[in-house]
């Protein structure tokens, strides 16, 4: 850095004072790595620029969204016009018909979807459904799963099976968490046992299938099946939480990859949000039919929204959602990510620096550890110290990855092959320098 002075540090300062912690969103400030958070000032492409004009080739992607790189162009122009029709009117749209027209070509097993304006929302108003349609009140998710921050969703696993879950935040009251049973992944004993507890009362099953908020695990393929029979038994929805692979690990979302080692496969409910919005606010959850048919104004389960179906989010999502359906769209990304995982992982290698790395579609993960983990528990194990490390050797080369280390990365269609082998370039270095 050439300046004098670091702006990313005064508008840190500045911004710590009206606001907490200094950021909108806890996992911006740094607070895992250290150091001071970059204040972004614009991006285009495949990288972006913090307050001191220093450039990052960016692989968080807002966490997902931009799929397509920063300022697509056909985005870009659709957002504008859209802009000067209106921002938003509190009444039906076509575009909003349109949009979930093309989420349910794309992603069959939904009949019907409902548009909000978050992740947390969507999978909260699921939420709601699967205990509207049930008549029941108990959930399971998985230790290392996020859903969003609503307050049932905010939850650790309890002391054993029989009890269900403790909150994660201050300001949780535990009886609004006493329903929420809490299970490690990917393990099948726990999973047939607190079926065989509380099979009965369970409205529902809320998974991300590929995991990507404790890095990125995946379900392994007898898990999900699992999950899909018991749900059926015992008359509980499954629900997808696809809020981040929807549209980021193939074209169906995680729920086509399933598919393939499954025949007919099909979760009873998904969420979405992420690359659906294009990097404006919005995310859904649908469902077939006769469940969607419960919410409001058509049925007894409330949900509503001022700015739901936005006017200008939705021409962000459907001009997204129309690029990423070009023939080969998905090929070439999967095939820059794997590039990525694997250019790391042989990087590694040849520094004798533990790791391993997976990815699917545009979303990926790497790990400090010879093979990859199956729970969160493992995960958590990582070594934070060369972690940050590694965070940081890539930050002052200028490569952005997630600042925590239980958080997947993302490539867009931006980023080229040689971005690709610069970052594996500078990770040589990072490795060998550890
Ligand atoms: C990001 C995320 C959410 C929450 O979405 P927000 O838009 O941040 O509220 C929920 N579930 C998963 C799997 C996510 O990755």
């Amino acid at each position: 850095m050439t300046q004098n002075i670091d702006n990313n540090i005064s508008l840190f300062e500045r911004a710590k004072r009206v606001i907490p912690g200094g950021v909108n969103s806890p996992v911006r400030a740094f607070k895992a790595v250290g150091g001071t958070p970059r204040f972004i000032k614009r991006a285009h492409g495949a990288y972006f620029w913090d307050a001191n004009d220093q450039r990052y080739i960016d692989y968080i992607g807002s966490w997902g969204p931009m799929i397509l790189g920063h300022g697509h162009p056909a985005v870009v122009k659709a957002v504008q016009d859209a802009v000067l029709e209106g921002f938003s009117f509190g009444a039906p749209t076509e575009r909003e018909v349109e949009l979930a027209e093309e989420i349910l070509r794309l992603v069959p097993s939904m009949d019907m979807v409902r548009l909000v304006s978050s992740g947390t929302e969507a999978a909260m108003s699921a939420i709601r459904l699967a205990r509207g349609a049930t008549g029941r009140s108990k959930l399971i998710k998985f230790e290392g799963c996020y859903h969003g921050h609503a307050d049932a969703l905010l939850v650790k696993a309890g002391s054993g099976l029989a009890t269900f879950g403790n909150a994660t935040s201050a300001g949780v009251p535990p009886e609004v968490v006493q329903h929420t049973l809490v299970l490690e992944y990917n393990n099948l004993q726990q999973l047939e046992e607190a079926f065989a507890l509380h099979g009965r009362e369970l409205a529902c099953l809320m998974i991300e299938p590929i995991a990507g908020n404790m890095n990125f695990v995946r379900a392994s393929v007898p898990f999900i099946k699992r999950c899909r029979e018991l749900c059926t038994q015992y008359g509980a929805l499954l629900v997808f939480d696809e809020v981040m692979t929807g549209f980021r690990v193939a074209l169906g979302g995680a729920q086509s990859v399933y598919a393939r080692d499954i025949p007919g496969f099909e979760p009873d409910m998904t969420v979405m949000g992420k690359v659906i919005g294009g990097g404006m606010p919005l995310a859904a959850f649908g469902a077939k039919r006769a469940v969607m048919e419960l919410m409001a104004p058509q049925g007894p389960v409330y949900q509503a929204g001022t700015l739901s179906g936005n006017p200008v989010a939705t021409a962000c999502g459907l001009a997204t959602l129309r690029e990423i359906q070009k023939p080969g769209f998905y090929e070439d990304l999967s095939r820059k990510t794997r590039a990525l995982s694997q250019g790391l992982t042989a990087a590694a290698a040849a520094a004798g620096v533990p790791f391993s790395a997976d990815s699917e579609g545009g979303m990926f993960g790497f790990f400090l550890f010879d093979a990859l983990p199956q729970n969160y528990a493992r995960v958590m194990t990582t070594d934070s110290a060369r972690f940050n490390k590694v965070f940081h050797g890539l930050l002052d080369r200028g490569v952005y990855i997630a600042p925590a280390l239980y958080e997947a990365g993302f490539v867009s269609a931006a980023h080229t092959d040689d971005d690709i082998a610069g970052t594996v370039a500078v990770a040589a270095e990072v490795f060998k320098s550890l």
